[in-house]
């Protein structure tokens, strides 16, 4: 079976979760396959190889699981991007809008080098409003958005139009 139908079988759709109306993509099943989560991870290697990005980013929470995986093969830094008040350290932050009000995130001080390729990883690809608050954060540190990945990418949502004045290498694994 192709990589993209093989993810997709393993993901499993929520109803209403978490709320009315969201019909959320459950990446969890995917991590029951090892092989599977070997294949993800060679495959967003492969489609990064010519990048050539100093680290890896993956945002709170599901962006971690991936992220890590392909910081460590790839034997690049993982940097998490938290939302407001869980890191422990100094912090960067950048606020964002959401459907009703505001949210923040943040980074460490110490966690990005001036000049570095960075990629934006996370398991899906939505309003492109997280992501987006993430690669201005990623500006503040006077570095570059190299790539954005995701496993999954909802197309009706038009995440992809923030992302491209950032880059145009936005690499999504499945599409609904
Ligand atoms: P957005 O900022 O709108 O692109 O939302 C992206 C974030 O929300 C990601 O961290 C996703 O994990 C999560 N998310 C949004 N919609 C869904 C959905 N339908 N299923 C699973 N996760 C979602």
């Amino acid at each position: 079976m192709n990589l993209p139908d093989q993810i997709k079988k393993a993901i499993r759709d929520v109803p209403d979760f978490p709320k009315p109306g969201i019909l959320f993509k459950d990446i969890t099943p995917i991590f029951y396959d090892q092989t599977l989560c070997n294949r993800i991870v060679d495959e967003f290697v492969r489609l990064l190889g010519p990048t050539k990005p100093d680290i890896i980013v993956g945002i709170e929470s599901r962006g971690f699981l991936f992220g890590i995986l392909l910081a460590n093969r790839m034997n690049l830094p993982f940097v998490l991007v938290r939302k407001s008040g869980k890191l422990p350290y100094t912090t960067v932050s950048q606020e964002y809008s959401l459907e009703y009000g505001t949210a923040k995130i943040e980074m460490h001080t110490d966690s990005i080098h001036k000049g570095a390729k960075v990629v934006i990883h996370d398991d899906l690809l939505a309003t492109g409003g997280t992501a987006a608050a993430t690669a201005d954060l990623i500006k503040q540190f006077d570095a570059e958005v190299c790539a954005f990945t995701f496993i999954v990418a909802l197309d009706f949502l038009n995440g992809k139009e923030k992302l491209i004045k950032h880059t145009n290498n936005i690499q999504c694994l499945v599409h609904y």
